[in-house]
């Protein structure tokens, strides 16, 4: 369905977005570089309002999100479309291509949410859900102005700009945020971006909302360990609690590199957590990836893939009663 603009400048001559910092100039029949943007009998317009691709219960550890509601499952819906380009998209057919979808509004969406047993919320996943910016805000806004306790999730490339992304946060509870590398290189050339948006959005989001990071280690392109070091560095100047999720590339899409070396992925991990409190390893089996306290060494979540058992109540270790960056 089409809805108009939020975040645009009518700049006379085009229409200016600014929900990302692509900052497109749109005409009439000319779409920005999301491809679902542009400008229709003089109105700009967003086509993909309400259009759902994929709709699951997901565990929220799939997002990956290990410190929110650990052990809870989570509505989670996409769209279609995206504002990067990544070589190694995993879900290029929805991101990058305009797939069949199905209308849902926002009341149906809702009834959806609340009324499937122990769903702990909704969760914005699979494409990016920045891109389906005006639908997201709305269905956020209404959720929590009718039960503030119903979780809200993005998992999201970071590449929007502030003033939108301020106006959505206080509906947000948590974004898992791609850092897909650390180097401009690797944001221009492989992500079809740029690194500092999504330093930015990093740094604001983490004041208002749990946060967790992940970023693919893809081999001979961003594994380097000084990269993760780089990474986990930045991250910790931020809060050491924020969780670093260090995921494992096979080849997809365009990429044909090797899969990356468990045994790079293992070292970048023990050396970000120099830095970090809290480190895990995604597409890598047999790993730890359970939550111990960093105080006492108690086993606080025990993880086996996607089976998870929760040892805590609370943000406190019930051991030694230490802090702990959980919400549960
Ligand atoms: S959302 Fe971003 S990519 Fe899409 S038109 Fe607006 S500025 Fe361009």
């Amino acid at each position: 369905m089409e809805e108009k603009l939020r975040f645009y400048n009518d700049e006379g001559c085009y229409i200016k977005c600014y929900l990302c910092p692509h900052n497109c100039s749109l005409n009439e029949g000319k779409f920005g570089v999301c491809k679902l943007r542009t400008v229709k009998n003089n109105i700009p317009i967003v086509i993909n309002y309400g259009e759902v691709t994929s709709a699951n219960m997901d565990p929220i550890e799939k997002k990956p999100l290990y410190h929110f509601k650990p052990g809870r499952d989570i509505l989670s819906v996409g769209t279609f479309g995206c504002n990067m380009s990544c070589s190694f998209c995993q879900n290029h057919e929805i991101s990058q291509n305009k797939p069949s979808s199905e209308f849902i509004d926002i009341d149906k969406l809702i009834n959806l949410i609340i009324n499937i047993p122990n769903n702990v919320g909704i969760a914005f996943t699979y494409n990016e859900p920045f891109m389906w910016y005006e639908y997201v805000y709305d269905v956020a806004k209404k959720i929590k102005e009718y039960d503030k306790s119903i979780s809200v999730v993005l998992v999201t490339n970071g590449f929007v700009n502030k003033e939108p992304l301020e106006e959505i946060l206080p509906y947000v509870d948590a974004m898992n945020i791609d850092l897909k590398g650390f180097t401009k290189k690797y944001y221009n050339e492989i992500c079809g971006a740029t690194m500092e948006p999504v330093l930015e959005t990093i740094k604001i989001a983490s004041k208002y909302t749990h946060v967790e990071i992940t970023t693919l280690m893809v081999s001979d392109a961003n594994d380097s360990v000084e990269e993760i070091v780089g990474i986990a560095k930045l991250l910790s100047a931020i809060d050491k609690n924020i969780p670093l999720h260090l995921s494992r590339y096979f080849p997809q899409y365009k990429m044909k590199n090797q899969p990356t070396l468990v045994e790079n992925i293992m070292k970048a991990k023990e050396e970000a957590k120099k830095y970090l409190n809290y480190v895990y390893v995604g597409n890598v089996a047999g790993v730890d990836n359970n939550t111990y306290c960093q105080n006492c060494g108690y086993n606080l979540v025990t993880r086996d893939i996607y089976t998870t058992n929760v040892h805590i109540k609370g943000d406190k270790c019930p051991n030694c009663k230490e802090y702990i960056n959980i919400i549960s």
